[in-house]
């Protein structure tokens, strides 16, 4: 059995980081449990080398920087983290919450949720004859840009994700097209104004891929049109990047009598859950006007921060 913290933040992302610098500026005894075994959440996992353009103060960061300054940051202070534990249930204890883990029950006054998106699970077509690609010039995931150094790449995507992989990797690929299976893309207009005038970028809507040509390597692809309609020219491609959105696998919380919305918990202003003394902040919370963004989610974390250790002065007053 472990000691009991104050704070114990669930979720070893970005926002778990700057957390845990926050309850390191109040001096509450933190614990960090991560399921994974290194820290960064999806910036370390999903796009450790991909730059980030939105973050205060930093006109440009590559993911796996942003995590090492954000660890940086966080042990200032001395602090439990703990990583390949993961958290499955919670139960109430006299002092607060027991978590159960697969290592073992960890005991804290309060909790604060910030396990993203859960695991991390690329959304994959689905179809064999696609699949069978990956690690053979496709990529669900990115892990270093080198790959796409002077090759052809294809990135299938409309949204954030789709134009920024675009962007990454425009500079040292020979070229790059874009295609979305809708009539307009939804990334960021900024994003979209880049890549139009990207001297080697190309950007379609309304195409999908029909099929991937070649045996054990992508060598191409043959495209079809949102009513079915296949283009009878194929595109000689050698890399392509699928952007098309993550699975939420979040549900191991919904064990928790935690309120949920689709596949996010409900928090209100102070980032509070329905239950009292479990907190949540980042891409696992919803409320009216959230954005899964990493600047929106230190707001959050720092909210949720502040609010629990209000909470826990309140519940020392109440027990004195
Ligand atoms: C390709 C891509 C590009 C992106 N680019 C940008 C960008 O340029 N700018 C931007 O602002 N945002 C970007 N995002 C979004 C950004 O990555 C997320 O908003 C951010 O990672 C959310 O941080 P988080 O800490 O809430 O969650 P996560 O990063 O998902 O971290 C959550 C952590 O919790 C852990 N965890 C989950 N469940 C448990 C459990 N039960 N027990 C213990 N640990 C658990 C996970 O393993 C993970 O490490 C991008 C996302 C993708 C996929």
């Amino acid at each position: 059995m472990y000691d009991t913290a104050d704070v114990t933040i669930i979720g070893g992302g970005p926002i778990g980081l700057f957390g845990l610098y926050c309850a390191g500026l109040y001096r509450l005894k933190a614990r960090l449990i991560e399921r994974l075994d290194r820290l960064g959440g999806q910036l370390e996992y999903l796009y450790p080398e991909k730059p980030i353009y939105d973050v205060g103060g930093f006109p440009e960061i590559s993911a796996r920087e942003l995590v090492e300054r954000l660890k940086q940051q966080a042990f200032q202070y001395p602090a439990e983290v703990v990583t390949g534990v993961t958290a499955t249930r919670v139960f109430v204890n006299e002092h607060g919450y027991n978590i159960e883990t697969n290592k073992g029950l960890f005991p804290s006054r309060v909790v604060v949720i910030t396990a993203g998106i859960g695991e991390f699970l690329p959304r994959r077509f689905g179809r064999a004859e696609i699949d069978r690609f990956e690690g053979r010039g496709l990529y669900y995931v990115v892990n270093q840009l080198r790959d796409f150094e002077r090759q052809r790449v294809l990135v299938v995507g409309g949204g954030d994700s789709a134009a920024d992989w675009a962007m990454a990797v425009a500079d040292r690929a020979e070229h790059v097209t874009m295609i979305h299976r809708r009539e307009t893309f939804q990334c960021h207009p900024d994003s979209l104004v880049k890549l139009q005038h990207h001297p080697r970028v190309s950007l379609w809507t309304n195409r999908a891929i029909h099929h991937i040509l070649g045996d054990d390597m992508v060598q191409g692809v043959v495209l079809q049109t949102a009513d079915g309609q296949v283009l009878p020219e194929p595109l000689a491609v050698d890399r392509i990047i699928v952007a098309i959105g993550l699975i939420p696998g979040t549900d191991i919380f919904r064990q928790w009598d935690l309120d949920f919305d689709g596949h996010e918990i409900r928090v209100a202003t102070d980032m509070h859950t329905n239950r009292p003394g479990i907190f949540a902040a980042g891409d696992i919370v919803t409320y009216p006007g959230k954005v899964k963004l990493i600047a929106a989610g230190f707001g959050e974390v720092a909210t949720a921060i502040e609010a629990a250790r209000r909470y826990l002065e309140t519940a020392v007053s109440t027990n004195a």
